[in-house]
């Protein structure tokens, strides 16, 4: 079956299915930061993502998380609910890094304890800016209760993926989450990978995610096999 393909975005395309209410997610190994200012490869990537995004719904579903996972359908599909995307990044951050360490001058590093929970607006053209509750009420684009509901999921996901990483000898600097609703509910959605968190490696302080392109770090596709090695293996 060929399907259309409904949306393109830096690093996945939407493409509709037969079923009315679900989508399949294509991850791709296009890599852009800043965004979009700085552009690459990172060969493997978009396989890599999808396999340990699909084990980290699942675990966050078992904790009680909705999520738009339904199934991996190959080493870069994966089908997903069809959700409407509320327009609003929501970050949360364990340790001081990127743009909060720059925005602030706080000190890379430092363990934030109790975890911070950003809402950043989703929109390329004005660069994602950080917004505050009243903006997102003002901009209407959730409602004050779903934004409540929408933290408490994502303290709720940090709260199972701290101890999933640390297990795994592997800090969980930050990471960003996108939220969808699907009848009437809201549900996480997008992905959750080495380009959409910060980790570290507990050894030896090295980042094992995006920030090895961002940085050029280098060793970027070794450290994408070695996350997913420890988070699939
Ligand atoms: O850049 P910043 O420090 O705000 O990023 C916080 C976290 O959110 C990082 O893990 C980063 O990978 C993720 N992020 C993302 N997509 C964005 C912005 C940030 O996945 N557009």
């Amino acid at each position: 079956m060929t399907y259309a393909m409904i949306y393109e975005g830096k690093a996945k395309k939407i493409f509709s299915t037969d079923k009315a209410d679900q989508v399949v997610q294509y991850f791709k190994d296009d890599a852009t930061a800043f965004n979009a200012q700085k552009r690459g490869t990172i060969l493997g990537k978009g396989i890599i993502n999808n396999k340990v995004s699909e084990r980290l719904f699942l675990l966050v579903e078992q904790a009680g998380v909705p999520t738009h996972f339904v199934q991996r359908l190959s080493d870069r599909e994966m089908l997903t609910k069809k959700v409407t995307i509320v327009p609003v990044e929501v970050v949360v951050r364990n340790v001081v890094a990127g743009s909060l360490a720059k925005r602030l001058g706080l000190k890379e590093g430092e363990p934030i304890e109790p975890a911070i929970v950003e809402w950043y607006y989703k929109n390329d053209a004005l660069g994602d800016p950080l917004i505050a509750d009243d903006h997102v009420r003002l901009m209407k684009l959730a409602t004050p209760e779903q934004m409540a509901e929408i933290k408490r999921l994502a303290l709720k996901v940090n709260s199972v993926l701290q101890p999933f990483f640390r297990e795994r000898q592997m800090i969980l600097v930050d990471f960003k989450l996108e939220f969808g609703r699907y009848n009437g509910k809201l549900i996480l959605a997008d992905e959750i990978s080495p380009d959409t968190c910060r980790f570290l490696d507990m050894s030896t302080g090295e980042s094992m995610d995006k920030d090895r392109f961002r940085k050029d770090l280098g060793r970027i596709e070794e450290a994408y096999r070695e996350v997913l090695k420890r988070v699939c293996g």
